[in-house]
């Protein structure tokens, strides 16, 4: 694969950002950006920064969605909820290396964008949701893997009760709205191990679905 100019300082900046995880590296250089962006923000879809998407939301950094990714140490036998599908971007990271994903938006046009996209790009392992994903997916409860692209305040209980044990979450926690710490939570026979993995910003995880201006 011929990766552009900007496609090299993209893989540049992750290294730098030290993501190591071959298969993690391998989906962030083959997964195009610019498809979940707009407009003019196209244009900087390879540059290592959050991005503004619609409803007033972004979509991640990428070395946070691999920081995120690796960090959640992904298998095929894996079922992975996502909190906060946005554009839909990290859930398609998420897809290639898991069994399945299940991402929740509050936004229904974000949902239902997203799911139309990447429905479109052919992929067959990602179930779209509009709800408020601070309840979690009871329904497909228990997970092996909980990724929260939203921040809260303290690692919501129920979605520490939807992780099967020996399962991962990970999430930004703090009380600012502009810094968070990101958390990464492993549950062993039922007791959670906390480790903090650095400072990251994210919006905050909202309660209710949104009412979104009829398109
Ligand atoms: N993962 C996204 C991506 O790859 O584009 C970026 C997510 S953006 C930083 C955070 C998203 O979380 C927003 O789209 C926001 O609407 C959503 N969100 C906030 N609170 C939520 C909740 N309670 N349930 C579901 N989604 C929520």
């Amino acid at each position: 694969m011929n990766l552009s100019e900007e496609q090299l300082q993209f893989v540049f900046h992750l290294r730098q950002a030290g993501i190591t995880d071959r298969d993690v590296m391998k989906v962030m250089e083959t997964t195009p950006r610019d498809v979940f962006l707009e407009g003019i923000f196209r244009d900087r879809a390879y540059e290592d920064r959050p991005l503004p998407i619609s409803c007033g939301q972004t979509i991640s950094q990428p070395s946070t969605v691999a920081r995120m990714t690796e960090a959640l140490e992904l298998n095929k036998r894996c079922k992975v909820l996502e909190i906060g599908t946005g554009s839909g971007y990290q859930a398609a990271i998420l897809a290639p290396l898991v069994r399945r994903v299940y991402t929740v938006e509050r936004h229904p046009a974000l949902a239902k964008a997203a799911d139309k996209l990447l429905t479109g790009l052919g992929y067959t392992n990602i179930t779209v949701i509009t709800g408020d994903g601070s309840h979690g997916l009871p329904a497909q409860a228990p997970f092996d893997r909980i990724i929260m692209t939203a921040a809260a305040e303290d690692p919501p209980a129920v979605l520490l009760n939807q992780l099967k044990d020996g399962g991962i979450m990970v999430l930004p926690v703090g009380q600012s709205d502009t810094v968070q710490n990101l958390i990464k939570v492993i549950k062993t026979n039922g007791r959670f191990e906390y480790k903090e993995l650095g400072e990251v910003r994210f919006v905050p995880l909202l309660g209710g679905i949104a009412k979104d201006p009829a398109a």
